[in-house]
């Protein structure tokens, strides 16, 4: 049995006669951009977060880097960010001028160590960008303690949680500003590129949406250095599709950790993901830990069974940050997590028979 590790195609045909609708009806309105479809979604998004703003953009990687501006943060000011994440979360942070600052993070939880935040905070540091890594949230409460008494920005990279909360509130709710990727394998994933942020003021809601629109306050009014970043009105009438089945794919996600969790929670020599208390996890990756990684990866490639590794080099070993000169006792846990990791087949309609599957082979692997 061949078991990929992610099939999109399944989740299209399940919803296929609506979501042709929703694209054929922006082609056929030539509502492409700036149009009804992504204010509609806008305000949709919102109320499922139960947000006040949110301000679509061209992609994740974009909403990260236009709320550092809408921050005015730049040159000279310091970002701390986890040191595991995908590149977006650090990388936005040099685009804008400023310098990233990594944080280890937590063996358990995967996000950001919050024991460890205080001591990277200089009189340079302007803000923290929490990652709800792999769907579990970050530890917001303390995040937000630690921000206040120092008077440093928050920005929630949701990209990989939406629908994951803490304490019954949804991430991206936290923060003074949150982001969103839809890029297509997220939990909401559009047909290409696509991202938000949320905001809380509508001064900066104002702010964000100019530079993300030429710095436009009104046509051929520009009133600061803005770019091109927006979300096109065939990717917002899909979002707006998806985002109805969006919480039903969330406890689709659930039962298959659950169903996992049961296969494999008696193996000795792997660890599982764990829900911290009071956090809904939104399982956008099923990560287990293994002393023997690549050599169990090896063995389920061999029996036709795909995993992925997020990520096999935590970002500040990444040779864009040489010049830091980092070493991996810089950065203990992230070092030793980078070489046990790995992400097992997991999407909401993969079948009993294929978590059983892979569930079976991983138990025959001599560890
Ligand atoms: C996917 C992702 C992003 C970036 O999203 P894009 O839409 O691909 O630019 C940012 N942060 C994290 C943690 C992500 O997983």
């Amino acid at each position: 049995m061949n078991v990929d590790f992610l099939d999109l195609k399944q989740q299209y045909l399940s919803i296929k006669d609506e979501i042709d609708a929703a694209m054929f009806g922006v082609i056929a309105s030539s509502a492409f951009i700036k149009s009804k479809p992504v204010a509609d979604f806008e305000k949709e998004f919102a109320d499922y977060l139960g947000a006040e703003h949110v301000i679509s953009c061209a992609n994740g990687t974009d909403a990260l880097e236009i709320c550092l501006r809408g921050f005015n943060i730049g040159a000279g000011d310091e970002v701390l960010v986890p040191a595991m994440s995908w590149i977006s979360t650090s990388e936005v942070v040099a685009t804008a001028g400023a310098t990233p600052v990594f944080v280890d993070i937590d063996a358990e939880t995967f996000c950001i160590d919050i024991s460890k935040i205080e001591e990277k905070i200089s009189n340079k540091t302007k803000a923290i960008i929490p990652v709800h890594l792999y769907g579990h949230p970050a530890d917001m409460q303390t995040i937000l303690e630690i921000a206040q008494k120092h008077k440093l920005k928050v920005i929630e990279d949701c990209a990989q949680a939406h629908g994951a909360e803490i304490d019954g509130k949804k991430v991206g709710t936290f923060g003074d500003a949150a982001t969103f990727s839809f890029f297509p394998t997220k939990n909401l994933g559009a047909f290409g590129d696509a991202g938000a942020i949320v905001v809380k003021n509508i001064d900066l809601k104002n702010k964000i949406s100019a530079i993300a629109n030429h710095g436009q306050e009104e046509r051929h009014e520009h009133i600061l250095h803005g770019r091109n970043s927006r979300m096109d009105g065939i990717q917002a009438a899909i979002l707006s599709v998806k985002l109805k089945h969006l919480d039903k794919w969330g406890k689709m996600r659930e039962q298959v950790a659950r169903h996992y969790c049961k296969e494999l929670g008696q193996l000795k020599n792997i660890s599982l993901p764990k829900e911290q208390p009071l956090t809904k996890h939104a399982y956008h990756l099923f990560v287990i830990k293994t002393e023997k990684r690549d050599e169990l990866k090896e063995f389920l490639e061999a029996r036709q069974i795909t995993t992925l590794i997020h990520y096999p080099k935590a970002l500040p070993f990444q040779l864009c940050y040489k010049e830091y000169g980092f070493r991996e006792t810089d950065f203990p846990i992230a070092s030793k997590i980078q070489k046990q990791i790995l992400s097992l087949p997991f999407y909401p309609e993969i079948s009993e028979e294929a978590i059983h599957h892979v569930s079976q082979n991983i138990k025959d692997f001599p560890f």
